[in-house]
């Protein structure tokens, strides 16, 4: 896929440049983030030319931070509808729970690819402190975490959010290095 974005997403239209949309195929998709690797799936795509439901299966290991890898293995249903001027448009299904709504586009929000509106829909700090980590890691979690975040400085001191987007990026946060650095030096210093 080499994207250099740092959500990772499945298009269709990759899919179908790439000849994956003919018949049975298994393929690895993988991503890059600012010039390196990022993370990769295994996708078996099928569009059920010998009988069976068209759908392209996933596999991936994800994790949830302080934990241990796991495997996911889940289907995507595809769908295809006539065009205007002869063959077929594919689309993927939703398969979050409750959505099957048809697109073009998978976004990857925690541990599965969804369409836009579920991704969308939960990329919010609740959610985000409930679940903890997706899968691929840090960087990703920290680029979904941004997203959620409306204040940056607040009074010329970086915001808690802020601070928190830092420490989620391996930086140490720049108020608590201070107060490491003060309290070592014997002096007691009180962040909000
Ligand atoms: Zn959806």
């Amino acid at each position: 896929m080499n994207t250099t974005e740092a959500a990772k997403r499945i298009e269709m239209t990759y899919l179908r440049k790439s000849g994956y949309l003919c018949g049975w195929t298994s393929r690895t998709l993988s991503w890059n983030w600012r010039g390196e690797p990022s993370g990769s799936i295994t996708a078996k795509i099928d569009i059920g030319l010998y009988g069976t439901e068209p759908h392209m299966e996933l596999d991936y290991r994800t994790r949830v931070e302080g934990e241990d890898w796991r495997p996911v293995k889940y289907r995507v249903r595809l769908e295809a509808t006539p065009c205007r001027f002869g063959g077929r448009r594919w689309w993927f299904i939703c398969p979050n729970l409750g959505c099957g709504r048809r697109n073009l586009v998978l976004y990857q929000h925690w541990d599965r690819f969804v369409c836009r509106k579920c991704a969308g829909l939960r990329y919010n700090s609740q959610s985000y402190r409930s679940k903890g980590f997706g899968p691929f890691g840090r960087v990703l979690d920290a680029e979904a975490f941004e997203l959620t975040m409306k204040r940056w400085y607040y009074r010329g001191k970086p915001t808690r959010k802020h601070r928190k987007l830092l420490r989620l990026r391996g930086g140490m946060d720049p108020l608590e290095a201070l107060c490491t650095a003060a309290s070592s030096m014997g002096i007691s210093l009180h962040s909000d």
